[in-house]
């Protein structure tokens, strides 16, 4: 199946098989993400296996993975978002049977009966994009830059002078017993 991708599939059909479709695009083909990443190097990894519910509704579960280059909008430095993003939805035919749906599953709507493959991942990967990607604060050079002037020790005119810490009077004990 990887080396030859359907662009459409058919979700009635691979749940009526219990089929599984898995592989590698190229980030490159996924146009929806542009302006959204620093580059589109590298693929989307995914596997996707198809089973019906209750309601003999198509169900999709599965992986989407990839490395996404953002924008930290703290420091504006490169941030590689590793997405490994859990799918699990189901195939409506009208937007309307969206309300009808258990919690545990997001909506996709099929197109005359079918599904576009590339837009069922790409809704995955920009799902998975914070509205304000940053780094870990211990990562980011502006949070880096701040810590240095003040090395995350409380200033001497903020308490040291009133309160000696607890800590520091038991090491102090510890040391006048032992010697
Ligand atoms: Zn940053």
């Amino acid at each position: 199946m990887s080396s030859r991708m359907p662009e459409f599939i058919d979700p009635w059909r691979l749940a009526e098989q219990g089929g599984t479709i898995e592989g590698e695009i190229p980030l490159a083909r996924m146009s929806r993400m542009d302006g959204l990443l620093e580059n589109r190097r590298g693929n989307v990894v995914f596997s996707l296996g198809f089973s019906r519910d209750d309601k003999r509704r198509p169900r999709i579960h599965g992986r989407v993975q990839a490395g996404l280059a953002l924008t930290c909008q703290r420091c504006l430095g490169s941030l590689e978002l590793p997405v490994d993003a859990q799918v699990e939805l189901a195939v409506i035919e009208v937007s309307a049977e969206a309300n009808r749906l258990p919690e545990e599953c997001d909506p996709i709507l099929a197109d005359d009966g079918r599904v576009r493959l590339l837009d069922l991942l790409q809704d995955e990967l920009l799902l998975a994009i914070p509205q304000v990607p940053m780094h870990e604060s211990d990562r980011c050079r502006m949070i880096e830059h701040q810590a240095d002037t003040d090395n995350g020790l409380p200033s001497p005119q903020e308490g040291n002078r009133q309160r000696p810490h607890p800590f520091a009077v038991l090491a102090g004990y510890r040391t006048d017993t032992e010697h």
